[in-house]
């Protein structure tokens, strides 16, 4: 199938993209890397009249350090973080995760923006950075806001945008010398969505220890403080002080109700840790 015909345009300004999309009279629709958009066009799920593309906007494609976090354009690519033309901050994780979703053609055009906006349960960034205690900041035009986010997402497929706000752009603390990391997602190959994610952060220098749970059915399963899951944190072998049992619990309690489901996401979480413990 082809798309439905659409106007273009291609604003060089966050607030020329944000009037735009205040437009009441026509359904718009805000373009990215277009690698999730494409093929919903072609399929006629979405039917715009029109089509802002936000890859001209310099803004968005820009990356700020500050003291103690890294702001990213929504526009930054998954190839940006792979190739590490983004400082990294976070010890390997951003550019490690970056390698491993789809294949680089996609990863060429796919941005951190549209991946977290699309909001599909088994996509990368949205379980890692909620275990980094990601944010994202987004415009509209009665200003901005900053949530968190595995907030941002409310569920498959729906992030929380009001009328005419656009995300543009992904705060990321940066890590401390002692933290661990690890990122595992169980797929057949390599570069695929993921059936199940397990990610954890261990932190001690900020006092952070997280835990996700990526990959189900709706929002990823975030356990801010995972102590009681590995115990102190700053044992040698975390995977060690695992508690399988608690973390089935809480997964069967957020609703995952399938057995072998829950013991892959549970498995999930155990080698995220265990590669934690290597790193
Ligand atoms: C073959 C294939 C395999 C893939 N495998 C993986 C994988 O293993 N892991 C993974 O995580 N992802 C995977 N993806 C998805 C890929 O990462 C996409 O890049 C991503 O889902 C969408 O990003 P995009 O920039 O292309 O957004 P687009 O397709 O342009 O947009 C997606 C949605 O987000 C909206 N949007 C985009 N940017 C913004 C913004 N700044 N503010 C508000 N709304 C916005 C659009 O309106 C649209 O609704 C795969 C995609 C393909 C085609």
């Amino acid at each position: 199938m082809k798309p439905v015909n659409f106007d273009y345009a291609r604003p060089a300004e966050i607030s020329s993209a944000v009037a735009l999309l205040a437009d009441d009279t026509r359904t718009v629709k805000l373009m990215a890397g277009s690698q999730s958009l494409g093929p919903m066009l072609n399929m006629r799920l979405v039917q715009p009249d029109l089509i802002v593309d936000i890859t001209g906007i310099a803004a968005l494609r820009s990356v700020r350090e500050e003291s103690d976090v890294i702001i990213v354009g929504a526009c930054v690519t998954h190839a940006d973080f792979e190739d590490r033309r983004v400082p990294d901050f976070t010890r390997g994780a951003m550019p490690s995760v970056a390698r491993g979703i789809a294949y680089r053609a996609v990863r060429n055009r796919g941005t951190i923006g549209g991946s977290i906006t699309h909001a599909d349960p088994s996509a990368d960034w949205i379980s890692i950075l909620s275990a980094l205690g990601g944010k994202v900041t987004l415009q509209g035009p009665q200003g901005s806001r900053t949530l968190a986010v595995e907030d941002y997402m409310l569920g498959a497929l729906e992030a929380d945008l009001r009328h005419g706000e656009m995300l543009v752009s992904v705060t990321v603390p940066k890590l401390g010398s002692r933290a661990r990391w690890g990122y595992y997602k169980s797929c057949r190959k390599t570069g695929e969505f993921a059936h199940a994610i397990g990610a954890f952060l261990v932190d001690p220098e900020r006092n952070v220890s997280r835990a996700v749970i990526g990959a189900t059915e709706s929002r990823p399963f975030v356990v801010p403080d995972a102590r009681h899951l590995i115990g102190d944190g700053v044992a040698e072998k975390l995977s060690d002080c695992f508690d399988r049992e608690a973390v089935a619990k809480m997964i069967e309690d957020r609703g995952m109700s399938d057995e072998i489901d829950r013991r892959s996401h549970v498995v999930a979480l155990r080698r995220a840790i265990e590669q934690a413990e290597s790193s």
